[in-house]
Order: structure tokens, then C-alpha cells, then sequence
């Protein structure tokens, strides 16, 4: 990785986390020079031998990884099919049940560790030579979109430019605020709190799911062998109180809440937490910029989709600058036009489903209460149902 130097480029990427570098990787190729910006090194934290930070990586996504050379890095032995998933209502007897078999897929979803998925993206990106310069250990400081190219300024002072700047910098993007694009966080009220644990029992490739009376969404969800990493969304007041208490009354705590299914539970790793907020942006473009990943939407992670939304957007706009024919500009608004009309209705119906079901959660007892669990049993016994449901998150 080279220090800040000034340099034109064709695309600038603001944002070197994982659907950052993934654009860069479905750049090559296109004849187009890439550069990435990001105020820290990419890099791989295994100080632990696990990780608590994981993600539910769509099939469809676990393709797109596939054929820009992340994929196939994987260390298989870190790589866990989601078989099964289980979902139970805040009532006894409302459930709903999903098979990757009934839905003709070898998985529902990949379980991986942020840093193996990292450590996999990093070895993609060294392996063709490192044709795109990462600009690190300074932030951007100012753009200035003109009519051609946009410059962008970073705070040591280095000058770059380029003729598209893609904002891959995540929820709070900077480059969203610098492009004038709207975009509102609403906190949900909740935070996750994630953690690993050894189980007794095996999980046979099963996830669960528990929407919880006070709101809480609790998942376990399988790791390699007789191991899961859980995410609760709990209230923020219930999310303190989980990550003040001793180790083994939170694993205790987990394990009731997950009605004991693969119990005894030991912990693996440290507790993390992390704040949720939904966040539509006004769209995903501006003149000369556009947003993927968190720039462009903040969901629930319920749904385990906002990462997979952002490889999406890649995998979109990507598609849109590869497939450019005689425009030889990448900023030009009619590609920019493109891209924006090709994501628009995926992202709003992800984000209308993910926080259409929190808010059903969160909308007390009473009919929404009757509603809700109700409705879980009639869908779990219309299997064709089910099936339409499920493949936006497969994709
Ligand atoms: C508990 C939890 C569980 C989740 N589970 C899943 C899941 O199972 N599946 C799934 O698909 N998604 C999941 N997600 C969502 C997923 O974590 C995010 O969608 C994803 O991390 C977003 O990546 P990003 O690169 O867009 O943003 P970030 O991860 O925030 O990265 C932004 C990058 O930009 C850089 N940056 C930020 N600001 C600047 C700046 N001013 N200048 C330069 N660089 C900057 C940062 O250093 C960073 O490298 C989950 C989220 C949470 C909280």
C-alpha cells in the first residue's frame, strides 16, 4: 500500500471494508483505474481464535465472492452451511420453519467470520499485484464535484481526483454528507450483542431464530462444528444489563433464552455490541458520486442482509461500469442513472422487511401480538409461500 500521493483516477473508492475492496475486485478488468481512500489498513485481527463479528452470506452472494477470486480463498473449515432455520414467535406454539432442501439450494446461507472473509478479500486483492493504490492513515477532508471530475482533498494535505467517487464508508458515510445526499439515521432502539459459544449438542446445521416479548430478537446461528455465534438484539437498557454480567450468568442467560436446545453452553469469545439504526438515504447517487453498502441503507440485522444489500450494490454497479459500451466516462449521469433504477426496488423491499417484521415486534401486545404469531403458523403450513419469501434473501 503506497503513501498519499496526488493522482487522477477513474474511480476513487472512499471506504476500503469489504463491499469497498469488493469493488475494486469487480473493477479489474474494465479497463478502468481504481483507487481506494480509507482512514485505516484494511487488515485481519486474529489475536482470538474466533470471531464474533459473523455474517450470513447469501448463496447467491457466496457466487458473486465466487467470481471476483474471494470465494475460493475461503478456508472451508470456516465456512458453515445454514441448513435449517427455526423461527419461533413471542408466543408457545407460533413457529416457522425454512429448508435450503425445500428451496433447491445447498444452503439458506454461508455462516463466515468477518476477519476470514477479510483475511480471503485481502489475499484477492494481493494476489493480481495490487494494481489499485489504498490511500491510508488520513481521512478525507473536503470534495469538490465539478462538472468533469471530482476532487477530493485528504487531510495530510495529498490532492486526488477522479471522475466517479463511490461512498463505501459505511452507516455515518462522509462521502454521502459531501454529495448532499439525505440520509437520516432513526436508532432502532436496540442494540446487538454479539458472542461465540461451545455447545453440548450438535446444531446439524440449524439456526434459530427468537422473537422475544420484550421486543429482543435473539439468533443463534451455527459455526464449525459443535459452535454457534449468537446476535441478540435486545433494548438497549436489556443490552447493558447483558454485557455487565458476569460471563457465566450471560451464558446462562443465553441459554434459557434459547430454551436450552444445544445446552450445556461455554464461551468461546469476548462479547462485542453494536448500536442498530435504519437509514434510507434520498438515493444512491448524486452528480459523479455513488453510495454502496452502509452509505446507501441501514437495516436490521434480523434478516442478516445488510451486508449481503452491499455486495449487491457492487455486484450492480459493477456490472453497470463493466458494461458501459462507448461511454467512456464512469461518472456519467446516465450510468449513474442505471445503477440507482437497478438497486432501487431490491433495497426497499429488503429495508420495508426487515423493518415491517421489527416494528410487528415491536408493536405490543394486543391484535399485532395476535397477528403476528398467528400469521407465523398460517405461513409455516403454505410451503409455496414460504419458498416466494425467501428468495430475495437468497439471491
Ligand atoms: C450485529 C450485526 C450483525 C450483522 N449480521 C449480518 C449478516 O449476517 N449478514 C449481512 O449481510 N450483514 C450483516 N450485518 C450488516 C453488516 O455488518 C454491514 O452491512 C457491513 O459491515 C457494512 O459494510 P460497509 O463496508 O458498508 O461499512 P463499514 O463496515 O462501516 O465500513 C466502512 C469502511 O469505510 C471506512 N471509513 C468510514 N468513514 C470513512 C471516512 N470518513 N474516510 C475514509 N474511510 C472511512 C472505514 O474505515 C471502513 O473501512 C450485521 C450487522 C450487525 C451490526
Amino acid at each position: 500500500m503506497s503513501a498519499p500521493d496526488a493522482g487522477e483516477h477513474d474511480v476513487l473508492i472512499v471506504g476500503a471494508g469489504l463491499p469497498g475492496l469488493a469493488l475494486a475486485l469487480a473493477l479489474r478488468g474494465s479497463g478502468l483505474t481504481v483507487a481506494l481512500v480509507d482512514r485505516r489498513q484494511p487488515s485481519v485481527d486474529d489475536t482470538a481464535s474466533w470471531d464474533a463479528r459473523i455474517y450470513a452470506i447469501s448463496p447467491g452472494n457466496a457466487q458473486f465472492l465466487d467470481r471476483i477470486g474471494v470465494w475460493s480463498r475461503m478456508d472451508p473449515e470456516r465456512v458453515t452451511p445454514i441448513e435449517t432455520m427455526r423461527i419461533f414467535g413471542d408466543r408457545a406454539g407460533a413457529q416457522l420453519d425454512f429448508s435450503a432442501f425445500d428451496a433447491g439450494e445447498r444452503a439458506l446461507a454461508w455462516i463466515v467470520e468477518q476477519r476470514e472473509l477479510m483475511a480471503a478479500t485481502l489475499g484477492a486483492w494481493a494476489a493480481a499485484g495490487q494494481p489499485e493504490t489504498i490511500h491510508v492513515d488520513a481521512a478525507p477532508e473536503a470534495l469538490v464535484r465539478e462538472r468533469d471530475r471530482c476532487a477530493l482533498r485528504l487531510e495530510n494535505g495529498a490532492l486526488l481526483s477522479a471522475r466517479l467517487v463511490v461512498g463505501a464508508d459505511g452507516l455515518r458515510s462522509w462521502t454521502r454528507g459531501q454529495a448532499g445526499i439525505a440520509g437520516e439515521l432513526r436508532p432502532y432502539g436496540q442494540t446487538a450483542v454479539v458472542a461465540n459459544f461451545a455447545t453440548h449438542g450438535a446444531h446439524h446445521g440449524r439456526a434459530w431464530q427468537w422473537f422475544q416479548p420484550d421486543g429482543g430478537i435473539l439468533a443463534w446461528l451455527p459455526l464449525p462444528g459443535r459452535r454457534i455465534s449468537i446476535v441478540w438484539s435486545a433494548p438497549e437498557a436489556r443490552a447493558e444489563e447483558l454485557l455487565a454480567l458476569p460471563e457465566r450468568e450471560f451464558t446462562d442467560v443465553v441459554a434459557a433464552a434459547g430454551a436450552s436446545v444445544l445446552c450445556p453452553l461455554e464461551p468461546l469469545t469476548a462479547r462485542a455490541s453494536f448500536p442498530l439504526h435504519f437509514m434510507r438515504p434520498a438515493g444512491p447517487v448524486a452528480a459523479r458520486v455513488a453510495l454502496v453498502g452502509d452509505a446507501a441503507h441501514g437495516v436490521h440485522p434480523l434478516a442478516g442482509q445488510g451486508l449481503n444489500l452491499g455486495y449487491a450494490d457492487v455486484e450492480a454497479l459493477a456490472a453497470v461500469l463493466n458494461e458501459r459500451g462507448p461511454i467512456a466516462d464512469p461518472g456519467a449521469s446516465l450510468l449513474l442513472g442505471r445503477y440507482a433504477r437497478t438497486r432501487a426496488l431490491p433495497t426497499l423491499a429488503m429495508q420495508a422487511t426487515t423493518d415491517g417484521l421489527w416494528r410487528l415486534f415491536n408493536a405490543g401486545p394486543g391484535l399485532p401480538g395476535f397477528v403476528r404469531n398467528a400469521g407465523m403458523s398460517t405461513l409455516n403450513r403454505l410451503p409455496a409461500v414460504k419458498s416466494i419469501l425467501m428468495q430475495p434473501a437468497i439471491r
